[in-house]
């Protein structure tokens, strides 16, 4: 790192002036912290070229920067990264507030920093050398609890200086949840394929995150074109047996129900899933049968439950309940062998109360 000539000049008495961006036409507003209008005189042509000459300004450098109170603050600068248009010095900083927590640590204008208030640059490496050299572990871990966050003792050195490293530039600024835009505090340990995404959005419900707004819309309206209602159960060895999946089963139809749909699980099924299935269907179905008089045809009984026509059938059929008589289907009812199917499908899981379901399907929103 070189060294940057920096003459202690002040001009304009102590405001903190700034009449012109360092190159290019583009003029700043005059940067005033207690709002009082200021007459903006034109900047000396020797200010102009010392200014330049600090940029872009280099990591490390410690310097003022004006904060969302409007006042200004100390700050180090952290990372710096060029602006998309290239523009000779258009970078913009990762700023840690020295006297602030790190998860108010930025992304920072060059036109917030005072350039006038630049420290002489001082080398990182070797200021790390001389602090690890004179202080004691215990002295060096009270100067490192500002940046780094507690719960990493376990780290040795070179861990924590590499954790330290990987984390400290937060990745995501901002998320979306629900009817909330949150500023994120600390890194976070996304995909790298988040890593050029300013801001996520968040499932309220699920906590999926989605690059886009629109991702984030279809996730929420619960669409599916092949009319599925429920993509996968999963219930982990020490819950199983409990009737969770019998209950998700379940619940999912009053989803569909509630929409005026019908559904269907996502396919293939496993073997498992099948079963629960079949099952489900079979004591849905089977019930209305038993209760019901006179006829009734596959469309109703798919009307009444949601449960997609295909899905009635081939239950149907599988139980041998479908007959082929005088050209057309009937389905056969016979009391007796619709109590021995249904003691063969079991009970059901546990119970869906309706009434406690609150929910207001996608369609009916807008
Ligand atoms: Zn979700």
């Amino acid at each position: 790192m070189g060294s940057i000539d920096t003459p202690t000049i002040t001009e304009n008495g102590s405001t903190q002036l700034q009449a012109a961006a360092p190159s290019g036409g583009d003029h700043k507003p005059p940067a005033s912290a207690n709002g009082a209008q200021v007459e903006v005189s034109p900047e000396p042509e020797a200010t102009k070229k010392r200014r330049s000459s600090m940029l872009p300004l280099e990591v490390g450098t410690r310097v003022m920067c004006r904060w969302r109170d409007g006042k200004y603050h100390p700050v180090k600068v952290i990372e710096r990264r060029k602006m998309p248009y290239a523009v000779p010095y258009d970078y913009e900083y990762y700023v840690h507030y020295t006297e602030f927590n790190r998860r108010l640590d930025e992304w920072v204008k060059l036109e917030q920093l005072d350039l006038d208030s630049v420290e002489t640059v001082v080398d990182e490496k070797v200021e790390d050398k001389v602090t690890s050299l004179k202080m004691t572990r215990h002295q060096k871990r009270k100067i490192d609890e500002t940046h780094v966050e507690v719960g990493h003792e376990e780290l040795d050195a070179a861990s924590l200086r590499e954790h330290e490293e990987f984390t400290k530039v937060k990745n995501i600024a901002t998320i979306e949840l629900g009817r909330y835009e949150i500023e994120t505090w600390y890194f976070s340990p996304f995909p790298p394929e988040y890593n050029d995404s300013l801001k996520l959005y968040f499932c309220e419900f699920c906590l999926n995150f989605m690059k886009r707004k629109e991702q984030l819309q279809r996730h929420m309206e619960k669409h599916s074109e092949e009319s599925y209602n429920l993509a996968c159960i999963l219930t982990l060895p020490p819950y199983q047996r409990k009737g969770y999946g019998k209950f998700l089963i379940a619940f999912s139809y009053e989803l569909s129900k509630k929409e005026g749909k019908v559904g269907t699980p996502e396919r293939p099924l496993s073997d498992l899933g099948l079963l629960s299935y079949r099952g489900y269907w079979t004591r849905v179905l089977l019930d209305i049968l038993k209760k019901h008089k006179g006829n009734i045809s596959i469309k109703e009984l798919s009307d009444m439950t949601a449960i997609k026509a295909e899905d009635i059938l081939t239950t149907l059929q599988s139980l041998e309940l479908i007959q082929y008589r005088k050209g057309q289907h009937v389905i056969c009812a016979d009391p007796k062998v619709l109590d021995r199917h249904l003691k063969a499908a079991g009970r059901g899981g546990l119970e869906v109360d309706v009434s406690k379901l609150i929910w207001t399907p996608y369609k009916e929103q807008s």
